[in-house]
């Protein structure tokens, strides 16, 4: 058994505590930051900027691993998805999608969900462990070098498995790596944080010293509607929601994203249509519309376009600035709500 701590996720401050005993020298721990987040080489035998004796030291005592590609799929339209293997019997899934000029990473944040969204694949698996931070920037590492994209010329979504903000002290301490100009160097506007909608997240977000973008899964404003496809309104509801999301955008350029994906029958109404727009108004965000993508687990379907076009249009008459996301990757079962797919077969 290796029992040597695994030092891949460690930020500034814990590598310097671990590499201080064997090398005081400040710039020593920066060296290892370096190499680990910034050129994703993770053997200490080409460290070559630090002297052969303390490279030996490290190998002898740290570990330095991120997770592991462990098969993958890739669509017709570029869509990569990667199974991430990790310690145990876990996996998750990370997803890049492209775009003209650069990727966008679909990560996750944790094994499985705790909140039970109806329309959501992820929710069929329940919650079962967060990740850690270096399993959380590890999937980005990975996709870095699967797509070759250049460090800090990409995207960043926390729209995969799992609900960020409930695994939030790692997800914060992933966000300093990613965005440290020695780290993934990423500037945090390239960086969305997609929520269930937790107002405390919310708000401790907004307190960090560069956030994220901030996208809330909004689903519908129909309080009642959205008590019964998102059990967590019932805790959380529309209005304390809202003030948080309010306040997250206050004072910043960027206005935050209410997510709605689009389900025939059930939120596409046109009667729902201007208490959305009501909503994004009064808490200052735009609107993006999901294409829903259906799987034959879950009894939803997608809107129809006219519906979606519906909405647009009460959207812009309204003053909000709304959007639609088409669906990407289905026939690899890398898109949105897919994320479960593998995993849950895998347990049979
Ligand atoms: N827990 C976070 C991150 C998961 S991302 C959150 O809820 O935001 C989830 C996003 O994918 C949400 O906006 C959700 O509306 C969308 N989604 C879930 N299932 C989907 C499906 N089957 N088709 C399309 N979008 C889906």
């Amino acid at each position: 058994m290796d029992d040597r701590p695994n030092l891949y996720g460690a930020g500034r401050e814990e590598l310097a505590r671990q590499v201080a005993p064997l090398d005081p020298r400040p710039f020593r721990a920066r060296q290892v930051f370096r190499w680990l987040y910034q050129r994703d080489e993770l053997a200490p035998a080409a460290w070559t900027d630090l002297p052969l004796a303390l490279r030996e030291q490290l190998a002898t005592r740290f570990r330095f691993e991120r997770p592991a590609w462990s098969g993958g799929a890739q669509a017709r339209d570029g869509t990569i998805k990667a199974e991430v293997a990790l310690p145990g019997a876990d996996r998750v899934e990370a997803v890049a999608i492209p775009a003209d000029d650069r990727q966008t990473f679909c990560i996750s944040s944790q094994v499985g969900c705790a909140f039970g969204c109806r329309f959501c694949m992820t929710a069929r698996l329940g919650f079962r462990r967060n990740l850690e931070i270096g399993e959380i920037v590890g999937q980005v590492a990975l996709l870095r070098a699967v797509t070759g994209s250049p460090v800090g010329e990409y995207n960043i979504v926390f729209m995969g498995m799992g609900e960020p903000l409930h695994n939030f002290e790692r997800v914060r301490a992933a966000l300093a790596l990613l965005t440290d100009e020695e780290g993934f160097a990423l500037p945090p506007r390239r960086i969305t944080v997609s929520t269930v909608g937790l107002p405390g997240g919310i708000l401790g977000l907004a307190d960090l010293p560069r956030p994220p973008r901030l996208a809330v899964s909004l689903v519908t404003a129909d309080q009642a509607l959205r008590d019964e496809l998102m059990p967590v309104s019932r805790r959380y509801r529309l209005d304390e929601l809202g003030d948080a999301i309010r306040r997250f955008g206050a004072g910043r350029r960027e206005r935050p994203t209410l997510e709605v994906v689009m389900l025939a029958g059930v939120n596409d109404h046109p009667r729902l249509a201007p208490p959305l727009a009501r909503y994004a108004r009064r808490v200052g965000a735009k609107v993006n519309l999901i294409e829903f993508n259906p799987t034959p687990e879950l009894p939803y379907a997608p809107a129809p376009e006219e519906r979606i076009e519906h909405f647009l249009r009460v959207l812009a008459n309204g003053g909000v600035v709304g959007t639609v996301r088409r669906s990407r990757g289905q026939d690899a079962y890398a898109a949105c709500g897919q994320l479960a797919f593998l995993a849950a077969d895998a347990k049979g």
